[in-house]
């Protein structure tokens, strides 16, 4: 089987296997499991913060920094197809009572300026903004990134008006891999960051939150309260440690196969067009008379697996479990398509 659903479809390697059953373990609701506090060391030294929580989703980690940043009410400023608001349930208005005001812009982006243009005055009819949200890679943006200096003017205004700055880096080593920065420079721009161990990485379970001492013991709390306190969580976080050794580096491949795939759609008569694809999800458009059902259809037709955005619109994304001759095998397919 091949499967371009999500880069969430990967399972646990021999050797990350192998770490995990050879994981030392304790209670980490009492602080006693070496390896949970060892990745959430080794994930803060990374990237340069001073202390990093271990959650079982990435839901999750976006959600206790939410909680965290923000009271009951206030307004968090995040693009209309932010994670945090689109895609996970509600959770901002459930769990910690803040409201959202939703910027629009293109692939998910937004800006200094727009920002900036959307800060509530201190006016007692207006919710208090307190929190600005931004995702790299950016999912429903195509897996679009942000550039440096981009997010460092956000950073400056969230700076100038006492705003907590909050990233949701799902796929942070994914648009890492091709900016080319530092994780701990790059974390400076932020209060806090959210990254995923079990999509591009290949761990099973989990997420990291990272920010200062005095965030994350609140966090802490949170995490708590939101019933994600675990136990002998070292199984996971070994998987986690391995991924952070031996998975990071090669998620330039992926990157450089979604880029591939997404010039060989570009090609072919039935896809109408192809988003620019800068990390690892390529997402096109089909021509009106194909549609997204009928093709999908098709793929699953050679055991090739994709997810539909809309009627029209599909998303591939690759990953660990994404081979190279997995990637001939789709272009051969694609390539032999008639509709
Ligand atoms: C996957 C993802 C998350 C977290 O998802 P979980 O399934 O809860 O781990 C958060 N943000 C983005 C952009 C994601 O793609």
């Amino acid at each position: 089987m091949t499967d371009l659903r999500s880069d969430t479809v990967t399972r646990p390697s021999a050797g990350m296997l192998e770490a995990m059953f050879s994981a030392r373990v304790g209670d980490d609701v009492f602080r006693d499991d070496p390896s949970v506090n060892a990745l959430e060391e080794k994930a803060a030294l990374l990237f340069g913060k001073e202390a990093a929580l271990f959650c079982p989703s990435g839901t999750m980690t976006n959600q206790v920094a939410v909680n965290v940043h923000t009271r009951p009410g206030d307004e968090i400023i995040c693009h209309q197809y932010a994670h945090i608001y689109y895609y996970e349930g509600g959770a901002v208005m459930r769990n910690s009572g803040a409201s959202v005001c939703l910027l629009g812009g293109p692939r998910g982006l937004i800006t200094a300026a727009e920002v900036e243009s959307h800060i509530n005055p201190d006016d007692i009819h207006r919710p208090v903004t307190s929190l600005v949200e931004v995702e790299n890679s950016m999912n429903k943006g195509g897996g679009a990134l942000y550039r440096y200096e981009d997010l460092e003017g956000i950073s400056a205004v969230c700076r100038k008006h006492g705003l907590k700055f909050h990233l949701d880096g799902a796929r942070i080593f994914n648009a890492l891999a091709e900016t080319g920065e530092e994780p701990a420079k790059y974390a400076q721009l932020f209060d806090s960051v959210s990254v995923c161990l079990s999509k591009g990485l290949g761990a099973p379970v989990g997420s990291l939150l990272l920010g200062d001492q005095s965030f994350i013991t609140r966090g802490r709390r949170v995490r708590k309260a939101f019933g994600g306190a675990m136990r002998q969580a070292g199984y996971l976080a070994a998987a986690a440690i391995y991924a952070l050794d031996n998975n990071v580096a090669r998620l330039k491949t992926d990157n450089d196969r979604a880029r591939y795939l997404g010039n060989v759609l570009q090609d072919l008569p039935f896809v109408e067009s192809v988003a620019p694809v800068e990390t690892n999800i390529v997402i096109f458009s089909l021509r009106n008379e194909v549609g997204s059902g009928q093709f999908l259809a098709r793929l699953r037709e050679h055991d090739i697996h994709a997810l539909p955005i809309d009627s029209r619109t599909v998303r591939f994304v690759t990953h660990l479990d994404f081979t190279e001759d997995m990637l001939l095998r789709v272009e051969s397919v694609l390539k032999s398509l008639v509709f």
